[in-house]
């Protein structure tokens, strides 16, 4: 039931009202299209919306924050993000193509998860992190030139990491989280990254980008490291079979997922 932003500094980086994928100027667009609501039980009408800043956030002492609540679930939040043209044609067919399975993984019905299917929920759910990364603009950390790789080549860009879990869900679990790590090298280059984790009912999806490889692969090995997540981008598996090849997790092993990337921060 949350949205939430966690930051170590801020920065604006790209022009407001430019589509995130071409020239194209942005309309209205919901974060969650409307099935992932019909699918999900009734709940909460509340979302709140958490922002971390400061480099105090990163190690364990109290960030400042700032506490937003708004009427209705995070599956009535929308961003201007998108052009008409985007929205209306491969983010549509993406969101087409997820329809077709992800309802019954996110209530827990046996379905199988093939290699193509797998892709779509790794594009899913890049455009997702992409799309709340850019939510608020002060806070975005991802390359414009990662918008557009998605957009063109159908594809994750190659450097991200894509995840996929289960977590029994007991009634209506609905939320995306993103954290922010900001970090320059010597020369004055981001070399920080973020991660974005989605819950809807019992799936899962994490997501992690950074241009540093080393801590992409650090990375990599602290998440995989439990077995409990199935790589789904880059590709590990040729096919999975939903929900029984992939190993349910505690509601604590899910929380601390959202704040895996604060190990990675460097010293402030
Ligand atoms: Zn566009």
């Amino acid at each position: 039931m949350t949205i939430s932003s966690f930051v170590r500094s801020q920065k604006p980086k790209r022009k407001q009202g430019q589509c995130l994928f071409c020239d194209g100027g942005v309309t209205k667009e919901h974060i969650f299209a409307q099935w992932v609501d019909d699918v999900l039980p009734p709940g909460p009408d509340e979302t709140s919306h958490t922002a971390s800043y400061g480099p105090l956030a990163f190690r364990g002492e109290r960030p400042t924050r700032r506490d937003t609540k708004k009427q209705g679930d995070v599956t009535t939040i929308f961003v201007r993000k998108a052009c008409k043209t985007c929205n209306e044609g491969w983010m549509r067919l993406l969101e087409d193509e997820v329809k077709a399975f992800m309802p019954q993984m996110i209530i827990g019905s046996p379905c199988v998860l093939s290699n193509d299917r797998m892709l779509s929920l790794a594009r899913w759910a890049a455009l997702k992190s992409i799309t709340v990364d850019a939510k608020t603009p002060e806070y975005t950390s991802i390359p414009r030139k990662d918008c557009e790789t998605l957009k063109t080549s159908e594809q994750p860009p190659k450097n991200w990491l894509i995840w996929i879990g289960r977590c029994v869900a007991a009634g209506r679990e609905v939320g995306i989280q993103h954290r922010f790590l900001k970090s320059y090298d010597p020369s004055g280059n981001f070399d920080g990254g973020q991660s974005t984790t989605i819950r809807l009912g019992d799936v899962v999806v994490h997501v992690f980008c950074s241009p540093d490889l080393m801590r992409s692969g650090f990375y990599k090995h602290y998440i995989d490291q439990p077995k409990l997540m199935i790589p789904v981008w880059p590709p590990s598996k040729p096919s999975l079979i939903w929900p029984n090849s992939v190993p349910a997790m505690s509601d604590e092993r899910c929380l601390a997922l959202e704040e895996a990337i604060r190990v990675f921060s460097p010293p402030a």
